[in-house]
């Protein structure tokens, strides 16, 4: 049989066992059967005895005689219950849900496997929610030791699919496909070098292990085929990409570089700063289109290495446009780059949606007869009718907020080649994920925050301590600082968010009253024209206390600022609030977070919390993040399609993922088509399974 047979082919399977494996599973094939791989395995060597139980935590094997199964309880109490004995004693399996059909398979006086995890109450030992396996007097086959377990679902267990009979079913399987079917993908230096198990063994042992060493080095080999082959094909594309995608030449360091860096630059650079700056440099110079991503946490300073690139551009004669996802953040770069660059006679342009007849007309005349040199707004800036006469440089700030399509609008505004690319982010990623996210790109990172930054104190307040609160921030304003005070918004509950936000108004609004004190409201139900004259107010200092919901996450830079205070904090997640965070803390004061909940936290939240009053690192906590919430849910991820993997974890496998890394990157430098002999199975697999892949190559 073919591996794209379909399911129901298989012995055991027929129409309706195959309808059902298609519907609750995705299993359309041999193949995907193949691919849905046990989740555990039973060592049927290994039993407990249930006199030591009490002594073990955790999951445990047991076997037993099964006896006096009895319905126990009322209404919400009610409960199925059942003895498992063995020679040293007996103990309890207990249930509490879908009790009806349980009881109906449960046979008193036969022999079961029971594996779960072990409750001691009061000296009782019991297991609830027991995995249950009859033995039916079959003697446990030598052989096998290592039994399969299949993750499966109440509809596949009532329909004959239960793990036992997936078994079989693989068993089947594996006696109806020959080797060939599995050909081997990789290389035989790979092969050699890694010591890894044939494909065709790997398959084989991973769902029917002849021995726990085989077990572990199946597994291995399937997730460094996993890993391997996402690198392999991320470097070939990078590889491709830099040879197809010409660029234009910033040759020299010119006039505007230099006068800035030698009389305007306001302080002296970091260390990461000045490496950024050349990496940056190596790539305009190279002829080669730049797409870099600039990663630093939040107050690293960025924006001068922007300003730098700009410069870079003018001195051969480019021009350049910097992008922002919000009006509030491109008018502060507008205004702060424009201040930086007016004394060396740099036109600065700003246009956003809010920019409209005459003004527009001009700016977009300036633009396209070279008169601005530099234009900075929101995503105004990637319409069609924005013509440039020659733009170098195209810089995007805060990049998780853009999608894809619109940065590949940005390719088609300069000719005969693309602008150089920089995005900037301070999402800080984990560098495992980066690796696999941003593989094709081309990564520098900020990795030092500027000298005599105080770390920003954090604390964490319940409810109850709501006035001491109110009387830490009298305090502060009183010495002169000004306090963000932020809501969360998700859209999904946007009234309630607002009514919460709104009462929360009332309430410092009492505390805070008028004319001693002045507050700024934003949300995102405000005109953009409001939100700004609110925003303007606090930036200016005529206000004291910003109430806001989360539209100031990202960027906004009030140095005054030094309190921050965030309500509802278990309901953010961890990068949100270090963005929120990383809003104060930017002048010399000592700053303050203060994390607002409620008394009652679930165990994540308090992680959340934790982390966040231990650290104030970004990297710390994208990897905490990273850790407690799965990489599929860190922003950015999940469209990319990237890392679901099916074994690997990229936060445990980090060591065999630069590994993976490592060679597929060494591969693609001696042969980046695959076109030796000894790479034919890489790209035949390649070809194989990713060419229909759409998009691919725009991932970026
Ligand atoms: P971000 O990386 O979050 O965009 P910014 O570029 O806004 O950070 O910089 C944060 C603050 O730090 C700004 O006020 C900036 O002027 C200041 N800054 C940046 N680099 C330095 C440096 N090398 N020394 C002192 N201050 C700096
Ligand atoms: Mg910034």
């Amino acid at each position: 049989m073919e591996l794209t047979s379909p399911i129901e082919y298989l012995k055991g399977v027929g129409p309706a066992k195959g309808a059902l494996l298609q519907k609750e599973l995705s299993i359309f094939t041999l193949e995907d059967l193949l691919n849905h791989f046990p989740f555990r395995y039973i060592d049927r060597t290994q039993f407990f005895d249930i006199q030591s139980l009490p002594h073990h935590t955790g999951h445990v094997q047991v076997k037993g005689v099964l006896s006096r199964v009895q319905l126990l309880g009322q209404g919400r109490k009610k409960r199925l219950t059942a003895q498992l004995k063995d020679p040293t004693g007996t103990l309890e399996l207990i249930w509490f849900s879908g009790i009806t059909w349980i009881q109906k398979q449960l046979v008193e006086g036969a022999e079961y496997i029971a594996f779960g995890k072990i409750q001691v109450y009061f000296d009782q030992v019991n297991m609830p929610h027991p995995e249950l396996e009859r033995l039916e007097g079959q003697p446990i086959k030598k052989a096998q030791r290592l039994e399969p377990v299949y993750s499966s679902t109440e509809k596949l267990n009532a329909k004959g699919l239960d793990t036992r009979n997936r078994r079989k079913l693989i068993q089947h399987l594996f006696e109806k496909i020959r080797k060939e079917a599995l050909p081997e993908n990789l290389s035989n230096d790979l092969l050699n070098e890694l010591q890894l198990l044939n494909r065709y063994e790997a398959y084989l042992n991973i769902h029917l292990p002849a021995n726990n060493e085989r077990l572990s080095r199946a597994i291995f080999r399937l997730k460094f085929e996993e890993l391997f082959f996402l690198q392999l094909r991320l470097f070939m594309l990078k590889k491709v990409r830099k040879k197809n995608l010409k660029g234009f030449v910033f040759e020299k360091i010119g006039s505007y570089f230099n006068d800035f860096y030698q009389h305007h630059l306001p302080f002296n650079l970091t260390k990461a700063q000045q490496r950024v700056i050349k990496e940056i440099r190596q790539d305009l110079k190279a002829g080669i289109q730049m797409n870099r991503l600039l990663q630093g946490d939040v107050g690293s300073g960025k924006t001068i290495v922007a300003v730098l690139c700009i410069l870079m551009a003018l001195d051969n004669g480019f021009q350049s446009c910097l992008m922002a996802p919000t009006e509030i953040l491109a008018k502060q770069h507008f205004e702060g780059i424009r201040e930086l660059l007016i004394p060396l006679g740099i036109q600065v342009a700003y246009l956003s949606g809010s920019v409209k007849g005459k003004p527009r007309k001009e700016i977009l005349e300036e633009l396209a007869n070279g008169h601005i040199d530099v234009l900075i707004g929101t995503h105004a800036l990637i319409e069609p009718k924005v013509e440039f006469k020659q733009l170098g440089l195209a810089i995007i700030d805060e990049q998780h907020r853009f999608g894809v399509a619109q940065r590949a609008k940005l390719w088609n505004k300069s000719r005969p080649f693309p602008p150089h690319v920089l995005v900037m982010t301070a999402t800080p990623i984990p560098r495992t994920l980066a690796m696999t996210l941003y593989g094709d790109l081309d990564v520098s990172v900020i990795d030092e925050l500027p000298p005599g930054r105080k770390a920003v104190q954090t604390i964490h307040q319940t409810e109850n301590n709501r006035l001491r609160v109110f009387g830490f921030m009298q305090e502060q304003i009183q010495i002169g600082r000004q306090i963000y005070v932020v809501y969360p918004l998700i859209e999904e509950s946007e009234t309630l968010d607002l009514q919460n936000l709104m009462e929360g108004y009332e309430a410092i609004s009492r505390a805070f009253p008028m004319p001693d004190y002045q507050i700024s409201i934003v949300h995102g139900k405000m005109k953009p024209a409001d939100k700004d004259f609110e925003m303007q107010r606090f930036v200016t200092g005529q206000t004291q206390i910003m109430v806001a919901t989360t539209v100031i996450e990202v960027g906004v830079n009030v140095p005054n600022a030094s309190v921050m205070i965030i309500e509802n904090t278990e309901r953010f997640g961890l990068s949100q609030l270090h963005q929120l965070r990383g809003r104060v803390g930017r002048g010399a004061d000592q700053s303050y977070c203060i994390l607002m909940s409620s008394f009652k936290l679930s165990n994540e939240a308090k992680k959340r919390i934790k982390t966040m009053v231990d650290t104030n690192n970004g990297f710390e906590i994208a990897e905490a993040d990273l850790e407690l919430r799965g990489p599929g849910t860190i922003e950015g991820t999940q469209q990319s399609g990237l890392i679901s993997f099916k074994l690997a974890d990229i936060s445990k496998d980090q060591a065999l993922l630069k590994q993976a890394r490592n060679l597929a990157n060494t591969i693609t430098e001696k042969d980046p088509q695959l076109m030796t002999p000894m790479n034919a199975p890489l790209k035949k697999h390649i070809e194989k399974h990713y060419q229909h892949v759409k998009g691919w190559s725009r991932i970026s």
